[in-house]
């Protein structure tokens, strides 16, 4: 069970030293409790109540990850139910579906399009994270080779490897076991011997019961059989059963820490109606699935999938930015003009799309505003003339710039004489207000 401040509280030296970064041991053990501070800022704390405290403190979502290398992906980690309380932490995975029933064409051709299927969105690389091998077949021969085209083919994509035949799952895991396969298929009847391969190669185990009482029973049996890293299917298929099921198992983590459902769950999403399937991913991943199953790779699917995904995964409390420098457009040559705007993600994608569009060569000088827009930034003292003139200054920019022109964003021409006063030999010229006008303007100078 989670901890309450005051039982945190007690088990702290209580010696007021601050050392921590909190005025008392108390507003430590309410930040510990709220899971807002972690218990290794307390230099001073003992064996004993870290033994204590870090068992109350484990995430309620164990953390999972599968996958090697770059593309490696985590899962869990999570401890609330609603996103406007603290962020979510992993984002679900999109895993493709490769039926071992399937001609090796039809095999290789889905794991190229999984290889082909990230794209740049505001700064993030998003992607179809895994592919799911399924022994449709049910011959373990089949499996295997279905197993060796896909690994050959997305030699890097994290795999799944789905089966209830102890024998065809044996198989299919000792050829990838290096690359951190999940095994999913552990269901009532097969437990043991599932649980033992999944031991004997060290990888994560896919549990599926059908309900959550079932469920619960069989992770506490596995659990009790020693393998601690499991993913978990409640046996859900309707968007109905999807919705109720993760949200009583997430509730259930979160709420009352019951360790039993405490894993992260996959989701089978596949529909032979496209739109229908994205609907119910969307779904999936806005209500708790850490893996969602797909039948097919579709590029208009992918974008609607990514961005809803992007959305629900990142923090609402903490702007979307780009780092802080002179980011070169085309290729700048001294006399190129050089604009500044701030590091707000999408006020830098709009800006830069914009003076791409125009195909005049420039330099972005883009400023930390703590990832507020040009208005935001310059109501909140983010983005002032001292601060524009200081940051002119360090980049260096002098150096590489023939004319010492700086061009402003339209809406704070407002700061163009200030800006002057204080970057003493520069010329300040207002832009457009609108980065839809840039093109025009940079023509016009061209
Ligand atoms: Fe208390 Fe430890 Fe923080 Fe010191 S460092 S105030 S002992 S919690």
């Amino acid at each position: 069970m989670a901890l309450s401040g005051v039982e945190i509280f007690k088990l702290l030296p209580k010696t007021n030293c601050k050392k921590c970064g909190h005025p008392t041991c108390l507003a430590f053990a309410m930040k510990l409790a709220q899971r807002q501070a972690s218990l290794d800022l307390c230099p001073d704390v003992s064996e004993e109540a870290k033994r204590v405290l870090g068992e109350a403190s484990a995430p309620p979502v164990r953390p999972i990850s599968f996958g090697v290398g770059a593309k490696s992906v985590k899962m869990g980690e999570e401890t609330v139910l609603f996103r406007h309380e603290k962020k979510f932490v992993n984002p679900s995975v999109f895993a493709m579906e490769v039926k071992d029933t399937m001609s090796d064409d039809e095999m290789a051709n889905v794991a190229v399009a999984v290889m082909d299927s990230e794209m740049d969105r505001v700064g993030q690389k998003l992607r179809i994270d895994a592919i799911l091998v399924s022994n449709a077949s049910n011959d373990p021969g089949r499996f295997e080779h279905a197993v060796k085209t896909v690994s050959a083919k997305a030699p890097d994509v994290p795999l799944i490897l789905s089966s209830g035949n102890p024998a065809a799952a044996e198989a299919a895991v000792r050829i990838v076991a290096d690359k951190k396969p999940i095994l999913y298929g552990a269901d009532e009847s097969n437990a043991d011997v599932m649980a033992s391969i999944a031991k004997t190669h060290k990888v994560t185990l896919g549990v599926t019961a059908k309900g959550l009482d079932a469920l619960s029973a069989l992770t506490e049996k596995i659990r009790g059989l020693g393998v601690e890293n499991m993913v978990i299917d409640s046996g859900a298929r309707s968007a109905k059963e999807i919705l109720e099921n993760n949200t009583l198992t997430r509730r259930a983590a979160i709420k009352k820490n019951f360790k039993a459902l405490g894993y992260p769950v996959i989701t089978f999403a596949q529909r032979d109606d496209s739109m229908l399937e994205a609907l119910v991913t969307v779904l999936s991943v806005a209500k708790y699935a850490s893996i969602v199953v797909l039948s097919k790779i579709e590029k208009w699917k992918n974008l609607a999938l990514f961005t809803a995904r992007q959305n629900i995964y990142t923090d609402p409390q903490v702007p979307m930015q780009v780092e802080q420098k002179i980011y070169k457009i085309g290729e700048p040559a001294p006399e190129s003009p050089l604009m500044i705007t701030t590091n707000f993600s999408l006020t830098y994608f709009i800006v830069s799309g914009e003076v791409e569009n125009s195909r005049v060569p420039c330099r972005l000088a883009v400023m930390d505003s703590e990832g507020l827009s040009v208005l935001t930034a310059w109501a909140a003292g983010k983005f002032t003339a001292s601060k524009i003139a200081q940051f002119i200054q360090e980049s260096g920019i002098e150096n590489e710039v023939k004319n010492k022109e700086l061009i402003i964003p339209g809406y704070v021409a407002i700061l163009s004489g200030a800006i002057e006063e204080k970057l003493p030999g520069w010329k300040v010229t207002v832009g457009p207000r609108e980065a839809n006008g840039l093109p025009a303007f940079l023509k016009s100078r061209a």
